[in-house]
């Protein structure tokens, strides 16, 4: 998600934290880049345009340039305005009124509709146990219905029964009244697509609306299609009242202009990102969240959450501790590796610490798999103590010690140590960011 975009801002940001003073032309100049970062990815022109004239007003009205880390309030400034662009909350579904809740889905026809609609009915039964009935009105596409019938089974959710040949609005109709006699908590309604935006799909979505009365309308829009999904959302938002946006196929989305210029168009949160085919890949959008991942600093929060759960609590502490202080010597790489077993795989974990989208490649270049993590461990029992806690110890000499101790070569060992000092260089650089602990106040 936002790889090419992030690495753009990267890039800027680098060169304003590389400086100790700032002058107003320095941010300038700098914001002058981040617009065309926004607009090379595809973010919509008077949003970018927005966005950069907010940006700067702010980095140079206040006492930001003589600050004694202007570089790093330039950032900071850069993300505020990135969460208020993206939506300063989360925001949750409207359903806790009298049931049946109505959730209508709109959209164009291969947005992800349908899958979205299982998708957020999974999210429904399961987590909140709520009694969900979906409901399919596309009598346009053939099997729309059947198909929804058969996510239902996938996900164990009912689905209204099928009555061939009968029109939207009185499918909606009969759906609503099922909902209400059966005792439903949740009624999803998957509305028709088409391949664009006529008069016809707006209209019945309008008879339908007025039937249903939804207590949320949402729009799903495929984040691949870009600008063309920005002009959907338009389009539906001056027909339909809109309660929030899903963003779908969000995994394969490098450059984020569509999420980025969604809400700024539609004036409405995006409420869930779509981030897979499977049924259970579909997230909560979190805009902090977004807005950190986009700037580098890593997806915090997330990470922290991950690891609560499979860390005690005082382990966590003491990594947070540790962390914030830049150290990390090999029996914090040690506890972390067995750590990474236990939270399936070190890929993700790395890709949320900020600074560590080197290591993150180094490690996935060596392909580390549960045997790798276990050498590597056995490696690091060979070591003395005072190695352990001194990585910078370990000559040639002791190298074959310990390798001949763990069964392993002395390569191996030079490939754990690179690994290390990749690691504690992200850790230093964490802390020079103000630990994760001021990472979090920033995140907020
Ligand atoms: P509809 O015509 O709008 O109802 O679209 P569908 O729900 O049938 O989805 C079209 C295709 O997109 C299907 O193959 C889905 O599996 C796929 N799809 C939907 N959401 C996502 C997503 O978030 N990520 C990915 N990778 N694929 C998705």
């Amino acid at each position: 998600m936002f790889d090419s975009l992030s690495d753009r801002l990267g890039g800027v940001f680098d060169r304003l934290r590389g400086r100790g003073a700032l002058t107003e032309a320095d941010v300038r100049t700098a914001m002058r880049e981040v617009r065309v970062a926004l607009l090379e990815a595809d973010v919509a022109l008077p949003v970018a345009r927005s966005f950069v004239d907010k940006a700067t007003e702010a980095a140079i009205g206040q006492d930001v340039l003589r600050s004694v880390t202007p570089g790093q309030q330039v950032v900071k400034i850069v993300h505020d305005t990135l969460v208020d662009m993206l939506g300063p909350d989360t925001a949750e579904l409207d359903i806790a009124v009298t049931p049946p809740a109505v959730v209508m889905l709109v959209g164009l026809q291969g947005s992800g509709k349908t899958t979205t609609t299982a998708k957020l009915a999974k999210l429904l039964s399961g987590r909140e146990r709520k009694k969900v009935l979906m409901a399919s009105l596309d009598v346009n596409r053939p099997a729309a219905q059947e198909q929804l019938a058969v996510l239902g089974q996938q996900v164990e959710v009912a689905t209204l029964p099928i009555v061939a040949g009968q029109q939207p609005v009185d499918i909606a109709r009969r759906a609503l009244q099922a909902a209400k006699l059966q005792g439903f908590d949740v009624l999803m309604l998957d509305t028709a697509g088409r391949l664009h935006v006529d008069q016809a799909l707006m209209d019945e979505m309008k008879a339908v609306s007025d039937i249903a009365r939804p207590n949320e309308t949402l729009l799903v829009v495929d984040s691949l299609t870009g600008q063309d999904a920005v002009n959907v959302a338009t389009s539906f938002s001056e027909q339909v009242p809109l309660t929030g946006v899903v963003l779908t196929r969000m995994d394969g989305d490098a450059r984020g202009g569509a999420a980025l210029s969604m809400r700024a168009v539609t004036g409405k949160p995006i409420k869930f990102a779509g981030v897979g085919e499977k049924l259970d890949a579909i997230e909560p959008f979190h805009p902090k969240r977004v807005a950190g991942r986009i700037l580098g600093m890593g997806d915090v929060v997330s990470l922290v959450e991950r690891a609560a759960e499979s860390i005690q609590a005082e382990d966590a502490e003491r990594i947070a501790n540790r962390m914030a202080k830049g150290q990390f010597d090999m029996n914090d790489l040690r506890a972390q590796l067995q750590q990474m077993r236990r939270m399936g795989g070190l890929g993700a974990l790395a890709g949320m610490i900020p600074g560590m989208k080197k290591a993150q490649a180094a490690m996935a270049s060596g392909a580390v798999d549960e045997k790798i993590l276990l050498r590597m461990d056995a490696m690091i029992t060979s070591m003395t103590p005072k190695e352990r806690a001194k990585p910078e110890l370990l000559n040639a000499k002791r190298k074959i010690r310990v390798a001949k101790g763990s069964g392993t070569t002395v390569q191996d060992v030079n490939k754990l140590l690179k690994m290390h000092q990749e690691m504690s260089t992200a850790m230093k650089k964490l802390k020079k960011m103000g630990g994760l602990k001021g990472m979090m106040a920033m995140l907020g």
